[in-house]
């Protein structure tokens, strides 16, 4: 058994969760605990060092945050992993190690839109900007890269179109740049898409969203390939140089494809604390266990629902790239070889008033700004997040006052498809 590579519909309830040492329990315990006792003072010194891997607080790693984190980082098929305390820190722990003040990210102007302000306004604070660009356009992309650029960003299956990202053009672009293309992989999930196979090098998740899968916590991963030479250029001294902030280690030279995972537990957890509770991980584990079971059946009612609205006389276009119309259908098979997601949007005749209408007139959907749930979602993001843009700002973003974004979930396709419909009459009446 030992030297088969275990499937994913086992490891999504293997992965991480070795039968408790101290108890035998079989489930992975919630250690609900702060701090660990050392064994004497030289056990403490050695892990303070990192010459022992070791529990020392929970600000930096815990047993049932650490089970997630391998189980995530087995199924992205990563090198190593950390979890945080959300999608929008995980996105802020994978630029850290990479960036110091006056650097940038050229990032894909289809962003889930908390990440689109985050990289727009937020991370200036810290001195670090975002250059956005038509990630299709790998003219644009190369242009955007300049000698203060740090790394590449992009959604593998993009919000809130459910556009499917090019990830070997892309990556081929870093490559040729000296720098790491990071994905954001919330959408796609692992079962869906596997950056790494095509030349990532750092995964981000929402865990929240369909790793949890039934929206009850909010939580957050970034997963390394360990395949980036951080040495090759200086531009990564946090990694490739002495740490200051680590009494001077050399992340890189000591811990090789574990440089970015050590860095940052020891660093960016222990000083930004954007730390994963054990109760949320816990959570995030039971979810985890049906991970490829679900999104086979979000795939499947997609599909039927995609295809059965673009067939409605009431809509206008519906962009899923599992519709042959699509113009990313040709991806599939490549990038997300085991379908589109659950994530598109729909135009509807009708406009902003038919929208604001079908969103009231739903009774399966739920009217939330979130996706990925078990339960079937819509938003008018013209009426709700995309309230404060411009009519221009908000056609570029794909949220013009006639469109609406649907995240489909696990209910029973016919049922998802006739409440559309008498939410469709009640709305173009
Ligand atoms: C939700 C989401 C985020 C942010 O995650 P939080 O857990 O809400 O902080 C980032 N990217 C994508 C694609 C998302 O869907």
């Amino acid at each position: 058994m030992s030297d088969r590579e275990l499937s994913f519909d086992t490891k999504q309830i293997h992965a991480g969760a070795n039968p408790d040492p101290a108890t035998g329990a079989r489930q992975v315990p919630i250690y609900q605990t702060t701090a660990y006792v050392f064994k004497d003072a030289d056990h403490a010194a050695r892990l303070f060092n990192l010459q022992e891997v070791g529990y020392i607080y929970s600000r930096l790693t815990n047993p049932t945050v650490a089970a997630l984190a391998e189980r995530i980082t087995h199924l992205e098929g990563g090198a190593g992993g950390i979890c945080c305390s959300s999608g929008h820190a995980a996105q802020i722990m994978a630029l850290f190690p990479l960036m110091m003040p006056g650097c940038n990210i050229v990032a894909s102007s289809r962003l889930y839109g908390g990440s689109y302000t985050q990289f727009t306004q937020t991370i200036k604070r810290f001195g670090w900007s975002a250059t956005l660009v038509d990630i299709d356009d790998a003219d644009a992309v190369k242009a955007a890269i300049d000698e203060n650029t740090r790394a590449i960003f992009c959604e593998s299956i993009a919000n809130p179109g459910g556009h499917i990202a090019d990830l070997d053009a892309i990556s081929a672009i870093a490559d040729d740049a000296g720098l790491p293309l990071i994905v954001d992989n919330t959408s796609a999930t692992p079962y869906l898409c596997n950056p790494f196979k095509h030349g990532a090098t750092l995964v981000v998740h929402s865990t929240t969203k369909y790793l949890t899968g039934n929206g009850t916590v909010t939580g957050g991963a970034v997963i390394d390939s360990g395949k980036f030479d951080w040495s090759a250029s200086d531009k990564f001294p946090s990694l490739s140089q002495p740490e200051p902030a680590y009494h001077g280690l050399n992340f890189h030279e000591a811990l090789g494809p574990m440089a970015f995972t050590f860095h940052s537990i020891a660093v960016g957890l222990r000083d930004l604390g954007m730390t994963m509770n054990p109760q949320g991980a816990h959570y995030t584990l039971m979810g985890i266990e049906t991970l490829s079971l679900r999104m086979d059946k979000h795939v499947a009612n997609a599909q039927k629902a995609a295809k059965w609205l673009e067939d409605d006389d009431r809509i206008e276009k519906v962009t899923y790239a599992g519709l042959e119309s699509s113009p990313y259908y040709d991806r599939i098979a490549r990038i997300c070889p085991n379908g589109a997601g659950a994530l598109f949007t729909v135009a509807v005749k009708g406009g902003y008033d038919a929208c604001v209408k079908l969103v009231d007139s739903l009774e399966l959907f739920s009217h939330v700004a979130n996706l990925g749930d078990a339960r079937s979602l819509i938003i008018h993001s013209a009426s709700t997040t995309h309230r404060q843009l411009t009519d221009e700002q908000r056609e570029a973003a794909g949220a013009a006052d006639n469109v609406v974004r649907l995240s489909i979930g696990i209910e029973n396709a016919d049922d998802i498809i006739a409440d559309l419909d008498q939410a469709l009459t009640k709305a173009t009446a």
